[in-house]
């Protein structure tokens, strides 16, 4: 007789079949959970299995175990982060350890009497995006967990998250109470991540996708059931391209394309595949692979790559949607007229969903600046807020809500004053907006005569036709990375020449400033393997990796050779932090160049290569540079991080140091001074050139050309239409001799004393 090997596939399958019927019998919650750890413990011979849940706090406590003692079950406290069970909620990372009491993160609970178990195994409970829970299993020999047993304990992880999210477990008044929305007016302290101000009525954007089977019996049935449900997804993004290019924002085609191409990404469908093979349904694999993501999520520090992930989120709640045969959650109900969209998070497609002409702000929980929310919000000109902590608790469907993107404020429920007040700002900000558009076609000149250049940064397409719509002189920096991250796959020199080439027809002769790749570090591109680095920000990325490992380059200058056929090019490279790198990098570029024309290419009729100012070392050996460079570009951004030492994505220290500290201040005088001697152009494309203030300091400290995104052009051409710049500059000197911290209020007094800002 022959015995069907048992594989991992199977012993996966038989144990969700056994929690299945656990978890459908009859009995409190918390026995159902008891027999749960002694099933798992059985099925995957551990001598442990527990399972810890998080409480009100931010608090994990120990709920059920087989193996620890008793006695500490609801006793048992960490916090979220303390301890390999603190560590595994808090990165939302399973985490695989041998000797768990040699780990510097082990926390030692004498009551458990855990001593004698040396291996751990711990996966995070997650269910609607937020880790709800942590399961273990421990085992007394010091043992490395093969990747099966923590793929297994993953699966299994999903239905126990079923079992901690339902509410049946802990005490039901906190929950009810946390959950609760409120009716007294609230407000909302947030990221700004696109200015604006609208009031409308709240629709929460919460698909109500919760997955009720979990188990699947019949694995071909499931893969049928996904491939219909990509099939119809498929269809709907298609339909969503057409639709946004009749209705002309055409801007958001290019991310909807890679939204297309994510959703073809065999990766990922590999994955939900994979998962159904283990015995889980179409629905339960999807939201598996989901898990994994915002695991991995938790990883990633880099905002924007941060976001690629969301795109996936997103592509998962499409999918999810389509397989409960909902269609797109936008599309279910009416709308009010004036819509206040609250998410916890919301990808491009999502928000496009909603009828645009009723759209008139976003409110997200999370989000950053590059999200593609915000890029595509920028393109309709809605306000949007992130990082608003709690949103979708605080607000009720239809509350009354008013947003205001230029201070990141959300208020909620306004009492009749706040209303009248912001009434009165709607109307004074439509009168501005008028004001600027009306300065479109004025060059950016001073009462005293001095032109200031104003220029655009862009990384995608979408960002192209805002050179028309804000009269910017041209692209003052174009990331490069942006769209090698938004891709499922790395871009071939013809596809980069393709896009390089596009770019330059829109920008219809304006220059266009290329900064190559500035990747690397925990910019990783989706498509290569990523090292850790224990300080990625001052690791192994940019020019340094263009370096190390010269071809990825080399094919980027090829592109934009190819690309500028016989138009003139203006090529950066980002983190020079010497003189002799710039050298290198400048014979890489001789050394395409001449290939391109033994290939029979047509040169540049112009080829400008600049440096990117932004490690404070190349201050240090400016003469050099300056005497090589054809113009410089400082990146304010990583200039103040890297002066400061202080993290520019950390939240903490976002106020601590101000790009108008006299110290910055005379590093950034310096800078425009050494360029002036020297005879060449420096602009600066941090992202303080794009507020008023800290533009009017720049040209108070020199600089005639400036970078930013396109909202800010109005607003900073109308400061320059009104500033003496003689008078600013004897101004801003005296301020540089300060020794405050900031001379942001003494600016300030300068601006509104002469009627720059209002
Ligand atoms: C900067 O560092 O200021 C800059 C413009 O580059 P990025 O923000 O892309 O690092
Ligand atoms: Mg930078």
């Amino acid at each position: 007789m022959s015995v069907a090997p048992i594989t991992p596939m199977t012993q996966s399958r038989r144990l969700l079949s056994r929690l299945r019927d656990v978890m459908a019998g009859s009995g409190l919650a918390q026995a159902r959970l008891d027999k749960i750890v002694r099933l798992i413990a059985a099925e995957m011979v551990a001598e442990v299995c527990s399972c810890y849940v998080v409480r009100p706090g931010e608090v994990l406590e120990l709920f059920a175990t087989v193996g620890l003692n008793p006695e500490a079950v609801h006793q048992t406290r960490l916090r979220v982060g303390e301890g390999l069970v603190g560590d595994v909620a808090a990165t939302a990372r399973s985490a695989a350890i041998a000797n768990a009491a040699r780990h510097p993160k082990f926390a030692y609970r004498p009551e458990t009497g855990e001593d004698p178990f040396h291996s751990f195994l711990g996966v995070p409970l997650i269910r609607d995006g937020k880790v709800r829970g942590v399961l273990v299993i421990q085992n007394r020999r010091p043992r490395v967990y093969a990747d099966e047993e923590v793929e297994m304990l993953q699966t299994v992880a999903m239905v126990v998250s079923e079992l901690v999210a339902g509410g049946e477990l802990g005490d039901k008044g906190e929950v009810a109470a946390s959950e609760a929305g409120g009716t007294l007016p609230a407000r909302i302290e947030g990221m700004p991540l696109n200015d604006g101000l609208a009031r409308g009525l709240a629709v929460l954007h919460r698909p109500q996708l919760t997955v009720r089977e979990m188990v699947a019996d019949e694995p071909v049935r499931e893969v049928q059931r996904l491939g219909t449900a990509l099939a119809a997804m498929h269809r709907s993004l298609d339909r969503l391209v057409e639709i946004t290019e009749d209705s002309g924002i055409g801007e958001g085609l290019d991310i909807l394309e890679t939204y297309r191409m994510f959703a073809e990404d065999r990766g990922w469908v590999r994955r939900i595949e994979e998962a159904i093979q283990s015995g889980l349904t179409a629905e339960a694999a999807v939201q598996r692979v989901r898990n994994d993501t915002a695991a991995r999520m938790a990883r990633i520090t880099d905002p924007y790559l941060r976001e690629r992930m969301t795109d996936f989120d997103d592509l998962a709640t499409r999918l999810l949607l389509n397989l409960s045969g909902k269609g797109s959650q936008a599309a279910v109900g009416t709308l009010p007229d004036d819509v206040v969209l609250v998410a916890r998070t919301i990808g491009p497609a999502e928000l496009l969903d909603y009828e645009q002409k009723r759209l008139r702000a976003v409110v997200v929980e999370e989000g950053s600046a590059t999200s593609h929310v915000a890029i595509v919000a920028r393109a309709l000109g809605i306000p949007v807020v992130g990082r608003c902590a709690d949103a979708l608790n605080i607000i009720d469907p239809l509350d009354v809500v008013l947003v205001d993107g230029d201070n990141g404020q959300v208020f909620v429920r306004p009492s009749e004053d706040a209303f009248g007040a912001f009434e009165q700002s709607l109307a004074v900000r439509a009168e501005r907006a008028q004001s600027h558009a009306g300065l479109v076609g004025r060059p950016a000149v001073s009462r005293d005569g001095v032109r200031v250049s104003l220029n655009l940064n862009a990384g995608l397409l979408i960002d192209l036709p805002h050179l028309a719509s804000t009269g910017a002189d041209g692209i003052g920096l174009y990331r490069t990375e942006i769209p090698f991250m938004v891709r499922s796959a790395y871009p071939d020199v013809a596809a980069q020449t393709d896009l390089y080439r596009r770019i330059f027809e829109q920008a219809q002769g304006k220059p266009v400033t290329f900064r190559t790749l500035d990747v690397g570090g925990d910019k990783s591109l989706p498509y290569f393997a990523a090292e850790t680095e224990q300080n990625p920000a001052l690791g192994w990325r940019a020019i340094r990796m263009g370096l190390d490992r010269p071809a990825m380059l080399l094919k980027q200058l090829r592109a934009l050779i190819r690309a500028a056929e016989g138009r003139p090019l203006r090529i950066m490279f980002p983190m020079v932090a010497q003189a002799a790198e710039f050298d290198a990098v400048s014979r890489l570029m001789d050394r395409e160049l001449s290939r391109a024309l033994g290939q029979g290419y047509v040169a540049p009729s112009d080829l400008q290569i600049g440096a990117m100012v932004e490690v404070p070392a190349i201050f240090w050996q400016l003469d050099a540079l300056l005497s090589r460079a054809d113009f410089l570009a400082v990146g304010t951004n990583d200039l103040l991080q890297y002066m400061f030492a202080a993290d520019r994505g950390d939240p903490k220290l976002a106020n601590r140091y101000d790009t108008l500290s006299p110290a910055f201040l005379n590093i950034l005088g310096d800078l425009a001074a050494k360029a002036e001697t020297a005879g060449k152009p420096i602009s600066v494309c941090g992202e303080m050139a794009g507020r008023p203030l800290e533009a009017m300091a720049l040209i108070g400290l020199g600089f005639r050309s400036l970078s930013m995104a396109a909202t800010s052009v109005g607003p900073v051409k109308a400061m320059i239409l009104g500033v003496e710049v003689e008078a600013l500059a004897d101004f801003v000197r005296s301020l540089r001799r300060r020794d405050s911290a900031s001379v942001r209020t003494d600016l300030h007094a300068y601006a509104r004393d002469h009627g720059l800002i209002t």
